[in-house]
């Protein structure tokens, strides 16, 4: 008999301790997810046990505690991998987080990939993370930067992006989700169109991993990057997959400890995957956390978690539908649990300091994806972004909430 699981909201919440706390004497109401998520309790014990039981280094003891710790961290890179279908374990690199993968691929391609006359196309909804990388590789290498417009809604504009195609580009960067708008990306449709252009392709998958199950290898996808801390883990690890055959070419990112096979002045050579990619002592802790992090969303199910953060995005688009006055920003027919509005001319900040005076923490600003604040003509938004551990009623709260904003603002 196959068992079938069922999401209880109630029971999760428990399992995050943060969600117990009162925020200047009211309950919080976590809604800055997109930023960084909430910690179960088993990832919070997976840390403080590594320290407690087997801190040690990993991959070059011979001693009992540094075996420990290597395989603890060996597991989880086979848990992630797992995780997105990758075919294989070294395809899973350790890095900082989703912009320092962006960073480790940007400087391989510098090396020698991209010359002047080449082309990259990033989007106009990309997170500053995944233009800059581009534009200061562009700088040097007298590559050029290309970019896909976005539509009113908020989706990307692909009949422009097939367009912009042609034998000169090299690789496509985009986002999987929008971090600031919530839009899904037809990434399929995206990568496909770029393989028939002869074009490598990055996603980033920061926004992603929270929501859904990704499949690296269905998508075919060339690289795919993501950080710890949004996907429940740690802060300060990220995961670089990458494709073996193009990571086997790639130079290393970074020289030091762990990614040689041996050093001598006369000639170096580097250590396979994954370790040529992940020179000097990694972030142990936060690694083997993340792989608990992600033992963790199994055990709950990543089908029912995008369910449930669909309700929530239903409801709180609904509720929020009131406001006479409110204007959401990104209303693509494919979106995550992201809600980005403005309520009459209220600067977002103003909103945000009297939203946290109620215990309700949303984000403020541009979400550092300036250009598509640009694209609206406006300063930023406030952003509700929502995870399996919110609740209807804490939607309420903050309806409830912006009632009182339009009070005091309007
Ligand atoms: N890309 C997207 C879409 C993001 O939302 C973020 C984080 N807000 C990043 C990249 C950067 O992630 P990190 O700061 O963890 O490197």
């Amino acid at each position: 008999m196959t068992e079938t699981k069922t999401f209880d909201v109630k029971e999760i919440r428990k399992q995050f301790p943060i969600l117990k706390q009162k925020v200047n004497g009211k309950n919080l109401v976590y809604f800055d997810n997109g930023a960084t998520s909430q910690k179960p309790q088993v990832v919070i014990d997976a840390v403080a046990n590594y320290y407690s039981t087997i801190n040690s280094n990993v991959h070059r003891g011979v001693h009992h505690l540094s075996q420990l710790a290597t395989d603890a961290m060996e597991a989880s890179r086979d848990k992630i991998q797992n995780h997105i279908n990758a075919p294989k374990r070294e395809e899973i690199i350790f890095t900082k987080g989703t912009t320092d993968g962006i960073n480790l691929i940007a400087s391989g391609l510098g090396k020698g990939w991209l010359k002047a006359g080449g082309e990259i196309i990033v989007s106009a909804l990309e997170h500053h993370s995944n233009i800059v990388p581009w534009q200061m590789l562009c700088e040097y290498s007298g590559t050029v930067l290309r970019i896909i417009p976005m539509l009113e809604n908020g989706e990307l504009d692909l009949d422009q992006y097939v367009s912009l195609l042609n034998e000169k580009t090299k690789l496509v960067a985009v986002n999987h989700i929008s971090n600031a708008l919530g839009t899904v990306n037809p990434v399929k449709k995206i990568i496909d169109l770029a393989h028939d252009a002869g074009a490598m392709v990055l996603l980033d998958g920061a926004q992603a991993v929270p929501h859904m199950k990704i499949d690296v290898e269905a998508l075919d996808v060339d690289f795919y990057v993501f950080s710890g801390h949004k996907l429940f883990g740690p802060t300060g690890v990220g995961v670089l997959y990458g494709k073996e055959a193009l990571l086997e070419k790639l130079p290393p990112y970074q020289g030091g400890g762990e990614m040689i096979k041996s050093v001598s002045f006369e000639k170096t050579t580097y250590a396979g995957l994954p370790h040529k990619f992940e020179a000097g002592t990694p972030n142990i802790e936060a690694c083997i956390g993340l792989g608990t992090a992600v033992d963790y969303v199994n055990e709950i199910g990543m089908d029912l978690i995008g369910n449930y953060e669909q309700e929530l995005l239903k409801y709180g688009t609904e509720q929020l539908s009131q406001f006479d006055k409110m204007r959401f920003i990104g209303t693509s027919k494919n979106k995550a649990s992201v809600i980005s509005f403005l309520l009459g001319d209220i600067h977002p900040y103003d909103a945000g300091v009297i939203l946290d005076k109620l215990g309700i923490a949303v984000r403020t600003g541009h979400h550092c994806t300036q250009p598509i604040m640009d694209f609206y003509s406006i300063p930023g938004t406030v952003r509700a972004s929502f995870a399996f551990y919110n609740t209807k009623e804490e939607i309420d709260q903050m309806v409830e909430g912006l009632k009182k904003v339009e009070m005091m603002l309007s």
